[in-house]
């Protein structure tokens, strides 16, 4: 599903369930000020500039991988880090969609130069590729990451010349993207505590991780299940915002870590150390009860184990 629809779908939702007015744009987060039984925010309308405050039982900081309301819980945490790999991506619209309609495509290498294209819906396929663009030494992010910022498509063809499908004509598919979006791929160091009494982190702001293993947001809606749990026990309260921390932060940033070990892109690393000039059946390189441990271990580390969820209780 294209994710701008899933969202769509998300804000129709709280609107006809919570109200019209439930969710206000044109918002942005300047500072809060924390005090024993409530929380002050402090916001900007960046289009007018006017300024007000609002005041909260909790302030639940979800506002991304430059989050304002982590810098103010960790001033001295600089930008996110970077390991020398850079992500071009973008949306292409097509009128016939590759193979059954339902494929994903997973090629190369995650630590040298990777590919991702699968359907997003009927007519738009979404694709990026990651590639190797400095050595691996960690460092801070050149740039700030802003996922809207425009890559270029004669810096990425050539690092893609060599890849190759018999079904799908990959140059085609970059250059007929309706945009194309370059930035650093980065993470952040695991916090040791996401809660500090009525302010909590929850997505990005609080674990930003590689997307490996299609990592990130799926993260993010398990937190906000573990949030609504943990405040349907302990009401909106400090107590509510510790039990979520203490719910999903071990499992949020062991996904931090097993993501920079590529998660299940792992995979194509392995194969393709195996089998640098290519193979006929993906089992002479990896026996399938190999693959199926690898694949197993990742899910359950992120959670992503669809039996496991599928017995979890409905939220509402
Ligand atoms: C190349 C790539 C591929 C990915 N693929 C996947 C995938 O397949 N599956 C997956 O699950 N995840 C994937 N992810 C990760 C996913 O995009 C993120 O984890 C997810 O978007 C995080 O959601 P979020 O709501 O926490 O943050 P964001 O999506 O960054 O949203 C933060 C929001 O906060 C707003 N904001 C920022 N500052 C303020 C402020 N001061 N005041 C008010 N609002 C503010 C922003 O405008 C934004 O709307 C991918 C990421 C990348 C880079």
């Amino acid at each position: 599903m294209h994710r701008g629809n899933f969202q769509q779908l998300l804000l129709r939702h709280v609107r006809d369930e919570v109200g019209e007015t439930s969710i206000r744009l044109d918002q942005k987060l300047v500072t809060f000020q924390s005090h024993s039984d409530h929380v002050e925010v402090d916001f900007v309308n960046p289009s007018t500039g006017d300024r007000n405050i609002e005041l909260a039982k909790v302030l639940i900081g979800a506002d991304g991988i430059n989050s304002t309301v982590r810098k103010i819980l960790y001033p001295d945490e600089d930008r996110p880090l970077w390991r020398g790999l850079t992500v071009w991506r973008g949306v292409t619209p097509t009128e016939k969609l590759f193979l059954d309609g339902r494929t994903k495509i997973l090629m190369g290498n995650p630590n040298e130069l990777e590919l991702v294209v699968y359907p997003v819906s009927s007519n738009l396929i979404n694709w990026a590729c990651l590639a190797r663009t400095e050595d691996p030494d960690v460092q801070t992010s050149p740039v700030t990451v802003e996922w809207n910022n425009i890559g270029r498509v004669e810096d990425l063809l050539p690092l893609i010349s060599n890849m190759k499908l018999a079904f799908l004509d990959i140059n085609h598919l970059i250059q007929s993207s309706m945009i194309i979006n370059k930035f650093p791929l980065t993470d952040r160091d695991p916090l040791p505590r996401w809660t500090h009494n009525r302010v909590t982190l929850l997505g990005d702001a609080a674990h930003p991780m590689y997307p490996n293993g299609s990592n990130g947001a799926s993260q993010a809606i398990l937190d906000a299940r573990g949030l609504v749990l943990c405040f349907r026990q302990h009401g909106v309260t400090p107590q509510g915002l510790q039990a979520y921390d203490d719910l999903r932060r071990p499992v949020a940033n062991t996904v931090v870590l097993a993501a920079r070990q590529y998660g299940i892109e792992e995979l194509l690393k392995i194969v393709d150390e195996r089998a640098p000039c290519g193979f006929q059946q993906l089992s002479d390189v990896i026996p399938s009860a190999e693959f199926e441990v690898m694949m197993s271990n990742f899910k359950k580390v992120a959670g992503l184990n669809v039996q496991q969820i599928n017995q979890e209780p409905p939220l509402f």
